[in-house]
């Protein structure tokens, strides 16, 4: 990795009235680029951020298509976006850990802080957690304001476009750091964004095989690239059967650890049943709705460990992140498929839509 000066100017940066912003203008698809809406002004305990490139998620998808989630959650008018890096320009009057010329990136769940969850290290799963671009305005505009204690310092190894994509990577650092991987074998089921971060991330903690299952031809071809040694197409003609069987008799009747990234039904009743009794299963992915669910035998009978995975945590997971990406053993490189202009954004969730891009990153000063 290249060196990347940590700072910009650290003199006084002038900062316009009005900036660009990506923001749902009306109750139903699609986003707008407003080219003069009000720079926000960092409240006491905020900073205001420059923003250099942000990454589209699974959630802007959601609000860009105006789901059923997305219209029971998101305000019209609210600027979209959670990913991002960039650098601090502006401090509120009580902070006092960061400078402007920062490069920073933040974790995008702004917890209460003062609850039981939050004083008892559990802050990623506090109630009333509020999220930028989801609940108050985000990142996807050329300033944003987090608040002190969710501002990340970006290590100078680490580039712009990794940088920008710290959020979704510290979903599967989470994930597969709960389970514990290290000499276990491993079945990741759904190698989406995540799903693939999660190998590599498997891989550098040291998971002994890890094995995938998709749907996608292209992500399972990327997820053997990236250090899968099997990658299941759960639509093959044997059906699950088949690659169930397999996974067995190459392993004690099953994996040691599941990560499930899918979210769906099928795919995690598959990925129970390749996993080994005894073994731990981590779960990521979101159903869209509730589903029936062989408990019995899936968790009961099997003696399995059953982790529900939200978010991060803060801030440990960041620091995971951290030194797994300083070892140099994460590859993201094929991952982050399409780096684009801010006002190109329509076709990065084109992008995202048709199944070519995997990772898309917007540079916002471009
Ligand atoms: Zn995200």
């Amino acid at each position: 990795m290249t060196m990347i000066p940590a700072r910009v100017s650290p003199s006084v940066v002038a900062i316009p009235a009005t900036m660009r912003a990506l923001y749902k203008h009306h109750a139903g698809p699609e986003l707008k680029l407003d080219p003069v809406r009000v720079t926000p002004t960092p409240g006491p305990r905020d900073v205001l951020i420059k923003v250099s490139k942000v990454g589209l998620c699974g959630t802007d998808r959601h609000i860009w298509e105006w789901d059923a989630w997305a219209a029971s959650r998101i305000p019209v008018g609210i600027t979209t976006g959670h990913e991002f890096v960039g650098h601090i320009v502006k401090l509120g009057s009580a902070v006092s850990k960061y400078s402007v010329g920062q490069r920073v990136s933040a974790e995008g769940h702004i917890s209460p802080g003062t609850g039981f969850s939050a004083r008892t290290g559990a802050a990623h799963i506090a109630d009333g957690m509020v999220i930028l671009g989801v609940d108050r305005d985000g990142c996807f505009a050329d300033y944003v304001c987090v608040p002190e204690e969710n501002v990340w310092p970006v290590h100078p190894s680490i580039p712009d476009h990794v940088a920008a994509v710290l959020d979704p990577l510290g979903n599967a650092v989470h994930t597969v750091m709960e389970a514990g991987v290290s000499a276990q074998t491993v079945l990741v089921t759904g190698v989406g964004i995540i799903g693939l971060m999660a190998v590599t991330v498997a891989k550098a903690a040291g998971a002994s095989r890890i094995f995938v299952t998709d749907v996608d031809p292209r992500r399972l071809a990327l997820a053997r690239k990236l250090g899968a040694v099997e990658a299941y197409n759960a639509r093959d003609a044997s059906g699950s059967a088949g690659w169930i069987e397999h996974l067995r008799a190459q392993t004690h009747s099953g994996v040691d650890v599941l990560i499930e990234m899918s979210g769906n039904p099928g795919a995690i009743s598959d990925g129970f049943s390749a996993l080994r009794p005894g073994g731990t299963a981590a779960l990521l992915g979101i159903p869209s709705k509730p589903f029936a669910f062989d408990l019995t035998n899936h968790v009961i009978f099997k003696g399995a460990k059953v982790l529900g995975i939200n978010g991060r945590k803060m801030f440990q997971t960041w620091y995971q992140m951290e030194a797994l990406l300083l070892s140099g053993r994460l590859e993201l490189e094929d991952i982050i498929t399409h780096q684009l202009p801010l006002d190109q954004f329509a076709k990065g969730f084109g992008l995202m839509q048709s199944g070519e891009g995997i990772k898309v990153v917007l540079d916002v000063n471009a």
